[in-house]
Order: C-alpha cells, then sequence, then structure tokens
C-alpha cells in the first residue's frame, strides 16, 4: 500500500450525517462503526450537535439531501432499513410534532407524500412504513429534533438473506440513491411543460 492510497482515505463523522441509528445491526458501515465507537454521538440536545440541523449547510451531494423545502427538507437516512429510507425534518430544532407551526406540519405532511410517489416511481415498493418515534423511548435515535420516517417495502424484504446480500451493496450506493431520488424528485414536482 503506497501513502497515496493511505491519504485517500478519509475518516468521516457519521454525526455530520443525518442518520438515524435503529435496533438492526449494519456492521459493514464504517459510519455505523464509527457511531458504535461513540465519536459521534451527539453530546447534548442543543443545535450545534444535531445533524439534522447542520445537514441544511451541507451541499446535497454531502448532506444526501434529496429536497428543499421551505420549513422543512428531505433526506437521505444514513442508517437505511431499506434502499431509499427518506426523513423529512423541519429545518427548526423542535422535538416534538406538537411543536410545530400549521405550516411546518402541512409541509411534512406534504413532502411525506411526495416521497412516497418519488420513490414508488423510481423503486415500486409493495408498501412503506411511515411514522415519528416521539422520545428516546419510543426509539428515535436522534430525538430532539422531530424526523419523519418514509421507509420503502418490499414484500420479503425482511428476510435475512436479503439484509445480508445488501450488506456490501448498500453503503456504496447512497450518493447514488440520492443523485436518482432527486432527479426524481425535481422531475415529479416539475410544472407542466417545463
Ligand atoms: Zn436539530
Amino acid at each position: 500500500m503506497t501513502s497515496g492510497d493511505q491519504d485517500s482515505r478519509r475518516a468521516e463523522r457519521a454525526g455530520d450525517h443525518p442518520g438515524v441509528p435503529d435496533a438492526f445491526e449494519r456492521l459493514w458501515t464504517p459510519h455505523r462503526m464509527v457511531y458504535v465507537g461513540g465519536q459521534d454521538k451527539p453530546e447534548d440536545d442543543g443545535e450545534a450537535a444535531c445533524p439534522f440541523c447542520r445537514t441544511p449547510s451541507r451541499s446535497d451531494e454531502d448532506g444526501l439531501v434529496v429536497h428543499r423545502g421551505a420549513s422543512a427538507y428531505v433526506v437521505l437516512n444514513l442508517y437505511p432499513y431499506n434502499p431509499g429510507h427518506l426523513l423529512v425534518c423541519p429545518y427548526r430544532h423542535v422535538a416534538d410534532l406538537t411543536e410545530l407551526t400549521d405550516d411546518e406540519r402541512d409541509e411534512v405532511g406534504a413532502l411525506t407524500a411526495t416521497a412516497m410517489r418519488v420513490v414508488r416511481g423510481v423503486s415500486a415498493p409493495d408498501g412503506f412504513n411511515l411514522g415519528m418515534n416521539q422520545g428516546a423511548v419510543a426509539g428515535a435515535g436522534i430525538a430532539a429534533h422531530l424526523h419523519q420516517h418514509v421507509v420503502p417495502r418490499w414484500n420479503g424484504d425482511s428476510n435475512f438473506l436479503p439484509v445480508v446480500a445488501r450488506t456490501k451493496a448498500l453503503p456504496q450506493v447512497l450518493g447514488e440513491t440520492r443523485d436518482l431520488l432527486a432527479a426524481a424528485w425535481a422531475a415529479a414536482t416539475a410544472p407542466e411543460g417545463i
């Protein structure tokens, strides 16, 4: 191995991404291993340490952002349950659905519906899981900042073997998945005739 190879490698902080760790171990994800090491777990609930607050300041590509709305944005989950697992997040650092303004709540709902249409157009899932975990006790990985999960589901996707079979491909295609969904989103929401 040359020194050039070493220089080309870069450790990336998982805490800089809007991932929501879940109960499913994914040992193939280097970001996850960093997370398990504790380096990127937010030390407090403040906005400075919050990946959902930091992500909008990154480029779409670096932040895995699929779409930016007026009061909320859509991003790929760094810890996907399935390919195309999206999160709809308000820009504001609020924890609870009741803290959103009417406009924010409306947009989170609208973006969730558009996310379903876009993912259906791209990868034809058989169904979806939608949901918000409110509070750490309910399973929220980043409890301080509200996020709506949009998880495409395929028949048989919870089987052990398909999960194993994806173990190497999935982390490598996160960027490609973002590109695909962002392009599909733009096409799906473009005014007629443009
Ligand atoms: Zn936040």
